[in-house]
């Protein structure tokens, strides 16, 4: 590839990861075929998804620009788990067994240049976008290419941009975190239709998805494990400030009840005290789990 192909690539590819960031600020985080295609980039018609195969290589371009990897409901409990290698990295088989077939060699062409991709993940209804992602190695003989999802932004954990030398347990931990976060938003946002749980806020920016029962305990990154909500109300739900009873309903700490504070503390939490969730997902599959719901109800009223 010339200098001058290689700064091509990485037009298109900002221009791509531009959209999808303002696609997102408008709330839109589950996307289609349709959706992807026929888009006008750094002046080229483009698609961004594959649409029979797991790897996608535009015409007009010398590298993959992205993969997907498909929704499975039965698996939906830790899909990305078994592919995360012992340095806690992720690895993505190649297609087929021939490590020369074009698809195969249009990633590598990827990685060699150290060009951005997309990775699409289904969800239901479509798929969530993770990006930019890196290939950074080859395992050839076991067809698979290493991917490094460290510059992925990440909406829900703080101060993700470590410069330490990240211990291999550690680090798998948090790729398994990582791979799931985006998936489980886009899945959980749409259930709640961009809503905050307990105040309705639409602002999908302002928004989370929140697990019930905690990452950090085993909670799985599925809907009925989830809530949307706000920034503040995740906070507050998070440090036990607000609970959620097993029937829906908003209950306030209460020490902080009885606090006298400004109208934030008035109208965005104590007012909600004893009301019921204002939003909850339209399909009862996919309603909060109420086991789930009590336990972290009880964990709320301990430390009450
Ligand atoms: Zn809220």
């Amino acid at each position: 590839m010339t200098p001058e192909e290689r700064l091509r690539e990485l037009a298109i590819r900002h221009a791509a990861f531009a959209w999808l960031d303002r696609q997102r600020a408008a709330g839109h985080e589950t996307f289609t075929q349709q959706d992807t295609t026929g888009l006008s980039l750094a002046g080229e018609t483009i698609r961004l998804m594959p649409t029979q195969q797991g790897i996608w290589k535009p015409g007009n371009l010398q590298a993959a620009l992205s993969f997907r990897t498909v929704y499975r409901s039965d698996e939906s409990l830790r899909p990305y788990d078994d592919n995360v290698g012992g340095d806690g990295l992720y690895r993505y088989k190649m297609r087929g067994d021939d490590p020369h077939h074009y698809q195969n060699r249009a990633l590598r062409e990827a990685m060699a240049e150290q060009l951005p991709l997309i990775w699409w993940q289904g969800v239901p209804g479509g798929y969530s976008a993770l990006y930019p992602i890196y290939l950074i190695g080859e395992e050839r003989a076991d067809l698979q290419f290493v991917v490094d999802i460290d510059a992925v932004p990440q909406p829900d954990i703080a101060a993700s941009q470590v410069d330490i030398e990240l211990d291999p347990s550690y680090r798998e931990q948090l790729t398994k975190l990582r791979l799931h976060q985006r998936p489980f938003r886009a899945a959980v946002l749409r259930a709640y239709r961009t809503s905050c749980a307990v105040c309705s806020l639409r602002h999908s920016d302002l928004l989370d998805a929140a697990h019930i029962q905690e990452d950090g305990a085993g909670g799985r990154p599925v809907v009925t494990n989830g809530l949307s909500l706000c920034k503040m109300h995740h906070a507050a739900y998070d440090r036990r400030i607000v609970g959620i009873t097993p029937s829906y309903e908003v209950r306030v700490n209460a020490a902080v009840l009885q606090e006298v504070d400004g109208p934030m503390l008035r109208h965005g939490i104590q007012e909600f005290h004893g009301k019921r969730l204002m939003v909850i997902p339209e399909r009862r599959a996919q309603h909060p789990d109420r086991l789930l719901l009590e336990a972290r109800y009880q964990a709320f009223l301990d430390a009450s």
